[in-house]
C-alpha cells in the first residue's frame, strides 16, 4: 500500500484507502473479505508528515475453544509519522517512516502490517459463551449436544491418569 507524495502535498482527508488482503495476510495473520478499509488524514510538518490511520479491520480468528473462525470487527486508529529527519530516524521511535524528499512514494504495507499483529488477541472466543468442543466425542456444542455431557468436568481420577501418562 503507497502513499504518494503528490497526494500528501494536496493533503489527504480521511481518504479511503482499501488494502487487499494479500498484502497483509501471513501465517500469523488473517481477515475475512477481500479488502481492509483504512481512512488516512494527513497533516504537513516541517520534517515530513503526520499520518492519521483508522478503520474497523475484520480480522478472521479460530475460536480457542471451538475451533472454528470466525470474524473479529475491530476498531483500529493509529498513528505514524513520514520523516525527512535522518537524525530523528536513529532515535528507533517505532512509529517513523523514513521519507527523504527525494522520494515520491512510500510503502506503509510493513507498519500497517506490524500495527494490526500487535492487535491480534491472545485469547480469541467466537462468543464470550462459547461451549467448546466436547472432550468425550469431539462434537461443537455451539451447534448439537451429545451423550457424553457427564464426562465434560474431567474427574480426579482422569488428571491422574493423564499425568501418570506423561510421566514415562
Ligand atoms: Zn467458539
Ligand atoms: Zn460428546
Amino acid at each position: 500500500m503507497k502513499l504518494f507524495r503528490s497526494d500528501l502535498i494536496q493533503g489527504l482527508d480521511h481518504r479511503l484507502f482499501e488494502i487487499p488482503v494479500e498484502e497483509i495476510e501471513s501465517d500469523e495473520i488473517a481477515f475475512t473479505g477481500t479488502t481492509i478499509p483504512l481512512f488516512i488524514h494527513s497533516t504537513k510538518q516541517p520534517d515530513g508528515y503526520q499520518l492519521h490511520l483508522e478503520g474497523t479491520i475484520p480480522y478472521l480468528l479460530v475460536c480457542d475453544r471451538c475451533l472454528e473462525e470466525y470474524t473479529w470487527n475491530h476498531p483500529l486508529t493509529f498513528d505514524l509519522r513520514l520523516t525527512s529527519n535522518q537524525t530523528l530516524m536513529q532515535s528507533q521511535e517505532e512509529d517513523l517512516l523514513f521519507f527523504p524528499e527525494t522520494m515520491l512514494e512510500v510503502d506503509l504495507t510493513p507498519a500497517v502490517r506490524d500495527y494490526l499483529l500487535l492487535e491480534v488477541p491472545m485469547k480469541k472466543l467466537c462468543r464470550e459463551s462459547c461451549k467448546g468442543i466436547c472432550p468425550g466425542c469431539g462434537i461443537n456444542l455451539n451447534q448439537n449436544s451429545c451423550r457424553c455431557e457427564a464426562s465434560t468436568q474431567p474427574s480426579p481420577w482422569d488428571v491422574l491418569q493423564q499425568l501418570t501418562n506423561g510421566d514415562h
